[in-house]
């Protein structure tokens, strides 16, 4: 298992890496460059060349990376992956600070997603984002990322003692419980600017440069493996930078083929997609259309390419829970490291169908990996994903797959060594056909 124990390592140092969306498209776009991928402005004209590779990038938390196919994309298509680059959090208010007695600083946040609050509790939390700041052009603000590194702050529990129903399920209000301890006041401490002061500091600039920021809590403990033979990986995001990092490495490491490669990562899923950089967005349709032009093809090659290209919309599914067995469907009881599950629903809250269905279990089937099959209960609702979203934008055949995890949305999350191998398989497979 020492390779598969590698990539895993690998990616718990990329989710290490990519405390915000935006870190994340930063760390994509360095390992793109690195293998020579050339990066296309939106706002310029694209002259593309067969074989070459390319990336754009979206509000700098979205990337679309591709590599054209040797043959002709409205005989072989477009093969595509898409996840995500976004994950719960909680986001930092504009004016946050806020002084409890004069004697502690906490800060203002709002809920970003569907974090489970309570695993945010008792961690050592960093904050990570963009900061924009003044630049000779008025339209162009400057966009500088931070990351503060240092366990800043803590979202500290209320002791049993004050509140005996804890382990009885107990409400946590969002503007009132999580909101984070920073510092100790004392009678020199300026509350007022404290924030901008820090990221002015942080950033070298002068405090009056601010203009605004978008800034997200983190946790900052390293993710590690764990389990007596060391086959589960525990970190945060798993979901979905797990299937951004099996995707860009299945788009780097397989051979090209007639088709164009595709990896697209879209930022906002967990607030729902309809941003200019989220799933239901036209930034892939545009794209898709403007590699078309790039490759002097014509509206008709265009659609002809759709028609042949396929969709693999990759975000994680639930693993069977040893604690909660009646949780997970009757008959498909995907587990960790029992290799990717393919998700499907009656009310199409998945894409799959059964020809996409069969076609990523052949796949599988072709190179030995094992393949479940993920269905919620008939009277739980679960969550949708961006194939769904993606397919109301762009008419290509679609499957909704993810690799079974527990704790989904937990600060950390669970998942399985063997299963982030199985899928990078998967992928290169995909890529290379
Ligand atoms: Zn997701």
């Amino acid at each position: 298992m020492e390779k598969e124990k590698e990539f895993a390592k690998d990616l718990i140092e990329f989710i290490h890496r990519s405390p915000s969306a935006f870190h994340a498209s930063k760390n994509i776009e360095e390992i793109l460059v690195k293998e020579g991928f050339k990066k296309l402005e939106l706002q310029e004209k694209w002259n593309l060349e067969k074989e070459g590779k390319y990336y754009t990038l979206k509000n700098n938390s979205a990337i679309i990376a591709f590599e054209i196919g040797k043959g002709e994309i409205e005989e072989d298509g477009f093969k595509l992956i898409g996840a995500h680059t976004d994950a719960p959090t909680f986001k930092i208010k504009p004016n946050p600070e806020i002084d409890v007695e004069k004697k502690y600083l906490k800060l203002n946040t709002e809920v970003y997603g569907g974090p489970i609050l309570n695993t945010w509790f008792d961690r050592p939390l960093s904050i990570a984002g963009r900061v924009n700041i003044k630049s000779e052009n008025l339209f162009k603000p400057k966009e500088m990322l931070i990351d503060m590194e240092k366990a800043i702050m803590i979202i500290p529990n209320l002791a049993i003692h004050m509140n005996r129903e804890i382990n009885k399920g107990v409400e946590i209000n969002p503007q009132k419980d999580t909101l984070p301890l920073v510092s100790n006041i004392n009678d020199k401490f300026e509350k007022e600017g404290f924030l901008l002061k820090k990221l002015a500091e942080k950033l070298n600039i002068q405090v009056e440069e601010i203009l605004d920021f978008e800034l997200f809590l983190y946790g900052l403990e390293k993710g590690s493996l764990v389990g007596l033979n060391e086959e589960f990986i525990s970190v945060g995001k798993l979901d979905d930078l797990a299937m951004v990092h099996a995707g860009l490495k299945g788009l780097i490491d397989s051979e090209l083929g007639k088709a164009t490669k595709l990896l697209v990562c879209f930022d906002n899923e967990e607030v729902g997609s309809g941003t200019k950089q989220g799933a239901a967005s036209p930034m892939l349709r545009t794209v898709l259309e403007r590699i078309a032009i790039g490759m002097e093809k014509d509206r008709e090659d265009y659609y002809r390419a759709l028609s042949k290209s396929f969709l693999i919309s990759a975000d994680q599914a639930h693993a069977l829970h040893p604690n909660n067995l009646d949780e997970q469907d009757p008959t498909n009881r995907p587990v960790i490291n029992g290799g990717p599950a393919i998700k499907s629903a009656a009310n199409q809250a998945y894409t799959t169908d059964s020809f996409s269905s069969a076609f990523y279990e052949s796949i599988c089937k072709s190179i030995d990996v094992p393949v479940q099959k993920f269905v919620n209960r008939s009277d739980k609702r679960g969550g949708s994903t961006i194939g769904p979203i993606s397919s109301s934008q762009l008419d290509i055949a679609s499957v909704d797959i993810g690799n079974p995890i527990l704790a989904m949305h937990s600060i950390r999350e669970l998942g399985g060594v063997l299963d982030h191998y199985y899928v990078y398989k998967t992928f290169k497979e995909f890529y290379r056909l």
